[in-house]
């Protein structure tokens, strides 16, 4: 089918939710991409921080394959070995005792605010329901998690909406100060909101959102769906941070692209949940898992983890220097290799117009909000590849801002 065709088709078939750009990639390789008409792109946008080893990385092939011909599915009426073998290697690696497999991460935390819930009910007086989110996050689109995410674009029009989400700035000590009480049944993070450009929480938030979940008997829960299996050069963010949860989420790269999530807590969390208050048909499903199982191996390696350190400091002192020799990049910010390109002046409210030249360049980035391009490419990109990508972003900047009359002078940002 040529690009044409598919993407007519695209038009007249699918719901009208999405707005795909006009590339469609049919092959991948490591950290590269060829679309239908065999051009090739190298990939910092990793599929929205998932394709954490590149694409088709050979041992998640074999495991992929070699579970494919032994089992794929028989419910959770049955235990199946590589959810138990992934689970245990998940309690093994984290602060986490147990472990809940989804799908998604928006299943991943509708199941973490429901136990939050359940765990209000068993702890507290009656109003211990509330949960306490920040402005801006992302959480997921079903209703629950739109919902506490605070972000009316998400939830607009699907009312009644669900009820005792209180809303807090992020990054704001005194706001949460003010919202958290005995009321509260948890307090849900990103320890750096992704979607909305990406924006890292300080430290001292987290250490404080901690102390307050310990004095009023609520659950910390940080959504580590993009920030979690190693892009942030530690397993997971509460590392990085040094503040540890009592509920964390994962999706994503959890699957390298399988769909995969889980919820992972500890055991006196858990027991909150008990037979049969929440389930799935496919979460924990042995295909999934057994990627899952190979996934976690190879991300958590000391040379992997050390190698996204390497790879923040080289992609971010280039991008530094590219943005300020074409005047588009007020800064860059982000952790090890979740970063945002904040636009300046009169680019501002261009990210999507930056992702399509960069695709014409043979680049792939995201936006994350109308202001930032976010990058988010594989782990173990190679640092050869990442320079060529590197200079085709710089080719569709340069191209940009040569039809920008009087390109702004700007300082780049430290990342954060
Ligand atoms: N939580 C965070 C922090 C995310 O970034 C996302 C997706 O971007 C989600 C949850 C939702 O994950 P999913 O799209 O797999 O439901």
């Amino acid at each position: 089918m040529t690009k044409a065709d598919s993407l007519a088709l695209y038009g007249q078939v699918m719901v009208p939710n999405y707005a795909p750009v006009s590339v469609i990639p049919v092959r991948g390789q490591g950290a590269r991409l060829w679309d239908q008409a065999g051009t090739e792109y190298i990939d910092f946008a990793g599929g929205v921080a998932v394709n954490a080893l590149g694409h088709c990385h050979p041992l998640l092939v074999d495991a992929l394959i070699e579970q494919g011909h032994r089992l794929w599915h028989a419910s959770n009426v049955f235990a199946n070995e590589p959810a138990i073998r992934l689970a245990h290697a998940l309690t093994q690696a984290t602060f986490a005792d147990r472990v809940f497999f989804a799908n998604s991460g928006a299943e991943a935390n509708e199941a973490a605010f429901k136990l939050a819930r359940r765990y209000g009910l068993n702890t507290g007086d009656d109003d211990k329901y509330e949960i306490v989110a920040a402005l801006n996050s992302f959480h997921g689109r079903s209703l629950f998690t739109v919902c506490v995410a605070g972000q009316s674009k998400y939830s607009d029009g699907f009312g009644p909406l669900v009820s005792g989400i209180r809303h807090v700035p992020f990054n704001d000590i005194a706001a949460l100060e003010a919202v958290v009480s005995s009321r509260t049944c948890a307090v849900v993070l990103e320890p750096i909101q992704g979607e909305s450009g990406v924006t890292p929480a300080h430290r001292a938030y987290l250490e404080r959102a901690r102390e307050l979940c310990d004095r009023h008997g609520a659950l910390l829960i940080f959504d580590e769906v993009q920030t979690g299996m190693g892009r942030l050069g530690t397993l997971f963010a509460y590392e990085y941070f040094g503040v540890v949860p009592d509920v964390m989420t994962l999706a994503k790269a959890i699957g390298c692209g399988f769909p995969l999530a889980a919820m992972l807590t500890t055991d006196a969390v858990a027991q909150h949940l008990g037979v049969g208050s929440h389930g799935s048909t496919f979460g924990g499903n042995p295909l999934a898992c057994a990627v899952g199982e190979a996934a976690l191996r190879l991300i958590n390696q000391p040379d992997v983890l050390r190698g996204v350190e390497e790879r923040h400091a080289r992609l971010t002192s280039a991008l530094r220097e590219i943005g300020q020799r074409h005047g588009v990049f007020e800064a860059v910010r982000g952790i090890g290799l979740l970063l945002g390109c904040v636009l300046a002046g009169p680019w501002k409210g261009r990210a999507r117009d930056v992702m399509n030249r960069c695709l014409e360049h043979g680049v792939m980035v995201l936006q994350a909000g109308t202001d930032v391009v976010r990058l988010a490419p594989s782990l173990v990109i190679d640092p050869a590849e990442m320079d060529e990508g590197l200079q085709r972003m710089e080719a569709a900047l340069k191209s940009l801002a040569s039809e920008q009359p009087h390109p702004i002078e700007t300082t780049i940002g430290e990342s954060v």
